[in-house]
């Protein structure tokens, strides 16, 4: 490998699960944080830290400069940025590169033509992959945004070109509020993402969010089987599985070809998701969007391949070829993961950091937590509310569930509320056991089992 210092441009639990494949490489490790994570588990661990500015995100995690400094102080030879922050920040990718230093993930070009949504799905039509029927790039002049909208039918989706993490998205009903919501959700996605670039997308109702993990390197690309994120609250995934359930394998193979062909059309290096809505009544699919980063959820594809992707990552981008050919890639049993967040589900999932008071975590076979948390841990308040991951694995899928109900019995989060108690409820509901789920069936579940909900 020609790479011997990782910088980890990130923080919390995945900045943790760097550092871990990191030093299974053999390599040294450079976390960068802010002033509010010099406690962070991540710094802790690593072998050298360097505080990059203030707590608040742009001063610190999105300030390119100040990493860049931190790798050339430190003699760090790669950079990591992991999810959210910068991942898909092509211009962030194009100064690693140009400060000599190698970029875990994608170039900037791959970033642009597969990072941005509008641009994604013109990559995806050329390569053949069915995409949801929208407008066919940005649109940026009124007239034009209500002659796609009406052609669409309402409801139509409004989406933020450079969004993500949920953010950016507005369902209109009616032309009235389509031109109410379209100025909204373009000065929201300005602000959260720095471009206000919208477009506009049919609704696909009842639809199953079934996406695809690549890897690749730069000449070949392979799958590692999909992922179900259909348990969403406010376009977020709460809980996550490999394989889904209810996908025929004729399916599965499609889905996962027309993946690899799409990674393939853009000569991509280093993990990846292209993302999914598939409607199981017609057993069609359409592709929604890529992340060309490493995933909250990448865990479960590891459960069921026994591929460390992060390792994986970082041993394709720093040259190497791909370790396996698609047919070496094979998978057993179900796993599931259950996002642990600091958020009260009792007060409508408001936002609970806080200092941990003690800690007792899951363990035995097929459980992993995937975590930053620590006892006296202060969780701070300016990031994510993502606390860790709970992660486990069986033979089947309703075995998968048995255990899950056992670790997250097990985990102990005393000092602050997390999220735990609606995954304890939802691993007894017999619609989850029977996956008979879709994107908008967890929040009116939420509104009728409100009070079930505890902290
Ligand atoms: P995943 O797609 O891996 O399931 P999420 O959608 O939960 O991940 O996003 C993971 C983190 O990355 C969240 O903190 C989210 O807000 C952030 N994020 C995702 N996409 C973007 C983006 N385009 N710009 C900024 N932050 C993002
Ligand atoms: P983000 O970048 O925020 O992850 P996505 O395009 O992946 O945005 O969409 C997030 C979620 O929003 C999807 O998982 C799905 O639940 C919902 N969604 C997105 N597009 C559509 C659509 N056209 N029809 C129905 N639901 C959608
Ligand atoms: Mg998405």
């Amino acid at each position: 490998m020609k790479i011997r210092k990782l910088l980890v441009a990130n923080r919390g639990e995945i900045a943790v699960r760097i550092i871990r494949a990191a030093r299974e490489l053999g390599l040294k490790t450079v976390q960068v944080h802010s002033a509010a994570d010099v406690e962070s588990l991540a710094v802790r661990m690593a072998d050298e830290a360097v505080n990059i500015g203030p707590p608040h995100a742009a001063r610190s995690y999105l300030n390119i400069d100040a990493i860049l400094n931190a790798a050339r102080e430190t003699g760090a030879d790669a950079v990591h940025p992991g999810y959210g922050f910068l991942a898909e920040n092509a211009g962030f990718a194009d100064a690693v590169t140009a400060a000599g230093l190698v970029f875990i993930g994608p170039s900037g070009d791959a970033i642009r033509t597969m990072g941005d949504k509008v641009a994604a799905r013109v990559a995806a039509k050329k390569a053949g992959v069915p995409c949801v029927p929208g407008s066919e790039g940005r649109i940026d002049d009124p007239d034009e945004a209500r002659r796609v909208a009406a052609q669409i039918g309402f409801p139509v989706m409004i989406k933020a070109a450079a969004g993500g993490g949920g953010r950016g998205i507005r369902i209109a009903h009616s032309m009235e509020e389509f031109e109410t919501l379209m100025p909204q959700a373009s000065a929201e996605a300005k602000a959260a993402f720095g471009d206000g670039g919208l477009y506009v997308e049919k609704v696909i109702e009842r639809a199953r969010h079934i996406e695809v993990q690549i890897l690749a390197d730069g000449r070949n690309a392979i799958h590692c089987f999909e992922r179900e994120c259909s348990l969403q609250r406010r376009r977020q995934k709460v809980w996550e599985e490999a394989p889904s359930a209810i996908l025929p394998e004729k399916v599965r193979q499609e889905l996962c070809a027309s993946a690899v062909a799409l990674a393939a059309s853009t000569n991509y290096r280093g993990a990846g998701t292209l993302e999914y809505l598939y409607d199981d009544q017609s057993q069609s699919f359409y592709f929604i969007e890529m992340n060309t980063r490493i995933q909250v959820e990448h865990p479960v594809t590891e459960m069921i391949t026994g591929i460390d992707l992060v390792r994986e990552m970082i041993s394709v981008c720093a040259g190497e070829p791909l370790r396996f050919s698609q047919s070496d890639v094979t998978r057993r049993g179900h796993s599931i993961e259950v996002r642990i967040n600091a958020e009260d589900p009792a007060k409508n999932f408001m936002p609970a950091p806080g200092t941990v008071e003690s800690l007792k975590v899951p363990g035995g076979p097929g459980t992993r937590f995937d975590t930053m948390l620590y006892a006296g841990y202060q969780v701070p308040p300016f990031y994510d509310s993502l606390l860790g991951k709970l992660i486990v694995w069986d033979e089947t899928r309703e075995g998968a569930i048995t255990r899950m109900a056992r670790a997250l019995a097990e985990l102990d989060v005393q000092g602050l509320a997390t999220t735990k108690s609606l995954h304890q409820i939802l691993a007894t509901d017999p619609q989850v056991l029977a996956s008979d789920v879709h994107t908008r069936w967890l929040e009116p579940w939420l509104e009728k089992n409100a009070h079930r909900l505890t902290q």
